[in-house]
């Protein structure tokens, strides 16, 4: 009895996936996705600290 082919759900957002690590590597590339924009974003603005 072999169930190989049951999905996996993603420990991150919980959604059913036959590929988690398919799954994973679009998580890696969304939050790098949004890592950039958030940092090109900031540098637009020009770096203000306070
Ligand atoms: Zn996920």
């Amino acid at each position: 009895m072999e169930q190989s082919a049951a999905p996996m759900a993603c420990p991150d957002c919980h959604a059913l996936t036959d590929d988690l690590d398919a799954h994973e590597r679009w998580h890696t590339r969304l939050v790098r996705d949004i890592a950039v924009a958030v940092t090109q974003h900031e540098a637009a603005r020009g770096s203000r600290t306070g």
